[in-house]
């Protein structure tokens, strides 16, 4: 197990009187006992356009950042940036992070659902070997998808890569397609605009 505080990086980027985003506590002995964790996949709009990659592993959100978002075609490797631990409730998070702030920009919930381990070994396992295979069963998004660290331990560079099953489409791309929020419909503009009217 990891130390006793893993969402301390998460909260020493922020400043929780200016942004909207959770504090966050953990919840110990979830993951043993949860069969059915949650995913998100968050379009981010900050400096730069991205997509967040999260998965519900023992009581925090494990979370890589992917600048092209995640593809539905195996063929394509999307580099994806393990970035901090994220609190359990960052999973619904959809709004406006200030100006100044850490992350500043949009945040939409692109896609959504619950995940399964594919492989026989523990997350937490998996995670340190740099292996990881998950079955998505997301609105926008299914089946498996690897993420395979491309060094060693220290290194914070992962691929994401769809796995070969019956969801895998090399043509599909629903960044394009599909770009709402999961959870409202709402478009980055209009999560955006609501924001500023809001103030
Ligand atoms: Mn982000």
């Amino acid at each position: 197990m990891e130390n006793a505080d893993q969402l301390k990086e998460y909260r020493e980027k922020r400043h929780f009187d200016r942004t909207s985003e959770l504090g966050g506590t953990t919840r110990q002995g979830d993951s043993g006992s949860n069969s059915s964790p949650r995913f998100v996949i968050q379009k981010h709009q900050a400096r730069n356009l991205h997509y967040d990659f999260r998965l519900e592993i023992d009581g925090v959100l494990k979370s890589w950042a992917v600048p092209k978002g995640p593809s539905t075609n195996p063929g394509v490797k999307r580099l994806a940036m393990m970035v901090e631990d994220h609190p359990l409730d960052y999973v619904d998070f959809e709004g406006t992070i200030p100006e100044h702030e850490y992350g500043a920009g949009t945040v939409m919930v692109w896609d959504t659902g619950h995940f399964r381990n594919l492989k026989d070994k523990p997350f937490a396992e998996a995670i340190h070997d740099g292996q990881l295979e998950v079955w998505l069963e997301g609105k926008k998004l299914q089946g498996g998808y690897a993420l395979v660290r491309m060094g060693d331990i220290v290194d914070h560079r992962w691929l994401l890569v769809k796995m070969r099953d019956e969801d895998a489409d090399a043509q599909r791309d629903p960044e394009a397609s599909q770009p709402e929020s999961a959870l409202t419909g709402r478009t980055l503009e209009e999560i955006a605009a609501e924001a500023s009217h809001a103030e």
